[in-house]
C-alpha cells in the first residue's frame, strides 16, 4: 500500500469511535451496498442470495439491499461492529467510505455525519495540499 493510501486509511480510522458510539454505523444501514466483483458478491451470497440485485449500469456490479434485510447489512453485529472487518473480500466501498480517491480528486460522502460535521476537514485539506489533490 502506498503512502497516500496509508494516509487516507489513517484519516478514515481516526473517527472509528465516532462511527460506533455517535453515528451508530449509519452507513451499514442505509440504502444499497455496491458489490464490485464476484469475490464481494460471493461473500454476501453465502447462506442467502435473495437480497443481491444486479446493477443495470454495469454487468459486473451488484447491490446488497439493506432494506430487504431489515434495514441493515447482514454483517453488522448488535454492537455496531462489522463481522467481516478483516475479511479480504469485504467490499471495497466499505474500506473506502466515506473518503474516495479518484484520479486527482478526493471525494467525500455527503451522507456521512463525520464529514458533514467537519471532523476531518483539517486532515483532508492537509493531505490534499501535500499530494496536490483537489478536494470535492
Ligand atoms: S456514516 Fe460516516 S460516521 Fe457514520 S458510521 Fe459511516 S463512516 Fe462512520
Ligand atoms: S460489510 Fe461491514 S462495513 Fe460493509 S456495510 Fe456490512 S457491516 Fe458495514
Amino acid at each position: 500500500m502506498n503512502n497516500l493510501n496509508l494516509e487516507l486509511d489513517k484519516i478514515r480510522n481516526s473517527f472509528g469511535d465516532y462511527c460506533i458510539n455517535t453515528c451508530k454505523s449509519k452507513c451499514c444501514k442505509f440504502g444499497k451496498l455496491l458489490l464490485l466483483n464476484k469475490k464481494e458478491v460471493n461473500l454476501f451470497s453465502q447462506d442467502n442470495s435473495d437480497f443481491i440485485e444486479k446493477s443495470t449500469n454495469d454487468v459486473n456490479h451488484h447491490y446488497f439491499n439493506f432494506e430487504k434485510n431489515g434495514d441493515k447489512c447482514k454483517f453488522l453485529d448488535k454492537e455496531g461492529m462489522c463481522k467481516v472487518y478483516k475479511n479480504p473480500s469485504k467490499p471495497k466501498v466499505c474500506n473506502d467510505f466515506p473518503i474516495f480517491k479518484t484520479g486527482d480528486f478526493v471525494l467525500t460522502a455527503g451522507s456521512c455525519p463525520a464529514i458533514t460535521t467537519g471532523l476531518v476537514d483539517d486532515k483532508l485539506k492537509e493531505l490534499c495540499e501535500k499530494h496536490n489533490l483537489k478536494l470535492i
